[in-house]
This record gives structure tokens, C-alpha cells and sequence, in this order.
């Protein structure tokens, strides 16, 4: 019998491609799917995509996005991870999951603010307790766990006012009363931090920073050590549909190639800068982890093995915030905006009293996210805008 020719449809839709034999590269291959393909019923019927053995549908992941959770896990010493959009949605993944009405939920006053912005529709929408807590609470944060408390995150340090909190005496507080902890972990990208050492549950990144570098990506992970609390966040992830773009995915993990490397020397320029505005008659504090300026600078020295490129500062609290705000203005090399962990340096200027609970702090905070420039234009440029912001 004679092949019956094919519609042109048929034919856009099947064309004749064929991995080719022998090819070898570096790159992890870029896997779309949407649709994931069964060779028959029962191979169907019998995959799960809960223990992720194999590959059943687009959302749940393609060899990729499995590469990606691979790594991260092991940065970190976790052996699971999920992935999701951004890093705000790895946190709402990891609230979700753990909460549910009539709990209580423990949230640094320090948190990144997003985390508290969550906080209060958890409480306004879902009937869930939200209290916030003194970042430096340590183990005291036994007297402020109820009977109904599940979850207390931390954040290490706080991503604007920069104190360490002391994780081990919150971990061991919170286990010793059945209590699960996660910590925002985006501040080490799991290099400088590793949390599973230090009690941690659940380790939340914000893969945006560091792991991506390129300030072109959101995405965030959820990282574990048991898979029983990985099967809980993967529920959620599935019934939230918190599914990744695996061109996104790509380009983590190329730049993840790199995040070492370049974490080392956002750290060593930050650290140079931070020495360098310390002695500036015009700063009143540098809250550098590094620094005993910065609350915590004792469990930073017991806990990290390095810093990054983020940290902030006081200015004098006889400059007025009219003043500041003419020396970010004044900046050349650094550009104002959110996020950091890419290549450009930033600098944002907070109202951190209108922030927090607590802030009794004279003086406007001012952020710097020190990027990969050289660190003498880093520092002329801060110059010139400290000699501008005189002024006016
Ligand atoms: C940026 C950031 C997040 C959120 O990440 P997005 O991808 O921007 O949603 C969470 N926590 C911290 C500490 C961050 O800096």
C-alpha cells in the first residue's frame, strides 16, 4: 500500500528531528514540556509525580528544572528541593504549607517585607496568628511559642537593617517545642550560610540574587532535608501550579557556574567599601555582619564563612534625609534599584522606622548592594556624592 502523504499540519507539527548521535557540550540541554509523553497505559497510570523518580507533566518539572533542584540541594547540604516563580512565591509555597487557620506563625521584625506583607493577609484572610518577633531574640523565643505555633521563620541576616540572629537558639527553642523553622537563606545563597548545619527545616532562596547574577531572573527554591516536609511543599506545589520557565531554569544554572567565584568577590569589594565609608565622618554606623556595628556580629563569626556583596549603613542623624537622598542621587556608578546579587552595584535608601515594630535608631539607613565594578570607581563614586550632598 502507498504511504499516505501527510497534511502540511500533520507535518509542522511532527518534524523530523533526531538528537543527534555523538553530540557533546557543556550546557545542560533546555527540556520545554508541557505535555510529557508515556510510551504506553500503564507506564501512565503507575509514575507519580510526588517522588519525582520520573517525569509526568510540564509543572512538575523536566530534566532541567530536576538539574537545577539537584544542585541547590547540595549547595545547601538539603536533599530536596522545589522550585518556584520568584522568591516571594518560595516563601508563600513554604507559609501555605505549614499553616493553616487557628495557627500561629512566628515572623522576624526584620523580615524581608513582602514575607510581612503575606503575613498580614495570612491573618486577615485565613484566620492564621501572625505575630513578629525582635530579630536578636534568640533561644528567648521559647516564651513567645504557644501551644498552636507551627512554623517561626527567620531570616539571616535581615536583608536591610542586617542583624545575624542567633539560629541556633532559635532552632533548638523552636524543636524543643515541636516547632519547624525556615530561613530565608538568600542573603549566604547557601555558600557562606549552610542552614541544615545550624537546625534549620526548611531553607528558602531567593535564586534571583546571587544564583542567577545577571539581575534578568525571578525565581525562587525551597530546599529540605526531609522528605516528609518535601512531600507537604510539593502538595502545595502542585495545587498552587507554581510552575518555573525552563529558559528561566537555564540560566540559573549557568550562572550558578560562576556564583562562588563571584559571591567571593562581591564579598571582598563590599568588605573593602565597608571599611572605607567606616572611617567617613558622615557615617554614624556600617551594618556589615562583618562589622561589630551590626547586631549579631558574634553568631556571623561563629555561623558564616563569608558575607557577599550586601550591607548597609547609618548616616549621622544631624544629616537630614533631604541630604541622603541628594547623595543617592548624586551616584553615578550605582544605579537605584530593588534586588541585588548581579553584577551592578545598587543603593536604596529605607524609612526603616516606617518598616518595623521596633526601630529606635537616629539617622537615615541607606542599603548599598555591592556589584562586580572595581572597587576603587565604587568608592570614588561615593565620594563625589558625599562631597555633592554638602551641597545643598
Ligand atoms: C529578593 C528577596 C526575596 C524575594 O525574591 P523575589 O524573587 O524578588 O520574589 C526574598 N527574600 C529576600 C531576603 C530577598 O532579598
Amino acid at each position: 500500500m502507498k504511504e499516505r502523504n501527510q497534511g502540511p499540519n500533520t507535518s509542522l507539527v511532527h518534524p523530523e528531528y533526531r538528537a543527534p548521535d555523538g553530540f557533546s557540550a557543556f550546557p545542560t540541554a533546555i527540556h520545554h514540556a508541557s505535555t510529557v509523553l508515556f510510551k504506553d497505559v500503564e507506564s501512565m497510570r503507575t509514575r507519580s509525580w510526588h517522588n519525582k523518580s520520573a517525569y509526568t507533566y510540564g509543572l512538575h518539572g523536566t530534566p532541567t528544572s530536576f538539574t537545577l533542584e539537584g544542585q541547590l540541594s547540595a549547595i545547601e547540604g538539603g536533599r530536596h528541593c522545589v522550585l518556584a516563580p520568584s522568591g516571594l512565591a518560595a516563601i508563600t509555597l513554604v507559609s501555605m504549607t505549614f499553616l493553616q487557620t487557628g495557627d500561629d506563625v512566628l515572623i522576624p521584625d526584620n523580615a524581608y517585607g513582602p514575607n510581612k506583607e503575606l503575613g498580614e493577609w495570612l491573618k486577615q484572610n485565613f484566620g492564621i496568628h501572625v505575630r513578629y518577633y525582635p530579630p536578636m531574640i534568640g533561644a528567648g523565643i521559647s516564651n513567645l511559642i504557644q501551644a498552636n505555633t507551627k512554623l517561626i521563620w527567620a531570616e539571616a541576616p535581615g536583608s536591610v537593617s542586617m542583624e545575624v540572629p542567633d539560629i541556633r537558639g532559635i532552632s533548638d527553642a523552636a524543636h524543643a517545642k515541636n516547632v519547624l523553622v525556615a530561613l530565608d537563606n538568600t542573603w549566604s545563597a547557601g555558600i557562606a550560610f549552610k542552614p541544615f548545619e545550624h537546625g534549620v527545616d526548611i531553607s528558602m532562596q531567593a535564586l534571583t540574587k546571587y544564583q542567577s547574577g545577571g539581575s534578568d531572573v525571578l525565581m525562587g527554591a525551597v530546599i529540605t532535608r526531609d522528605t516528609e516536609l518535601n512531600n507537604r511543599i510539593l502538595t502545595t506545589h502542585m495545587r498552587l501550579g507554581f510552575g518555573v520557565g525552563m529558559d528561566d531554569v537555564y540560566l540559573v544554572l549557568r550562572g550558578l557556574q560562576t556564583m562562588k567565584l563571584r559571591f567571593d568577590a562581591h564579598d571582598l569589594s563590599a568588605r573593602k567599601i565597608a571599611a572605607w565609608l567606616k572611617q567617613r565622618p558622615e557615617i554614624s554606623k556600617v551594618l556589615h555582619p562583618a562589622w561589630d556595628d551590626c547586631p549579631g556580629h558574634e553568631f556571623w563569626k561563629r555561623d558564616f564563612t563569608g558575607a557577599g556583596g550586601l550591607f548597609s549603613v547609618i548616616f549621622n542623624e544631624d544629616i537630614p534625609e533631604s541630604m541622603t537622598d541628594c547623595f543617592v542621587n548624586s551616584l553615578a556608578v550605582f544605579k537605584i534599584g530593588f534586588s541585588w546579587g548581579g553584577t551592578h552595584s545598587l543603593c536604596v535608601p529605607y524609612r526603616i522606622e516606617k518598616m518595623r515594630e521596633q526601630w529606635d535608631q537616629k539617622g537615615v539607613l541607606v542599603r548599598f548592594n555591592i556589584g562586580l565594578e572595581d572597587s576603587e570607581d565604587l568608592i570614588a563614586d561615593i565620594e563625589q556624592a558625599l562631597v555633592k550632598m554638602r551641597t545643598i
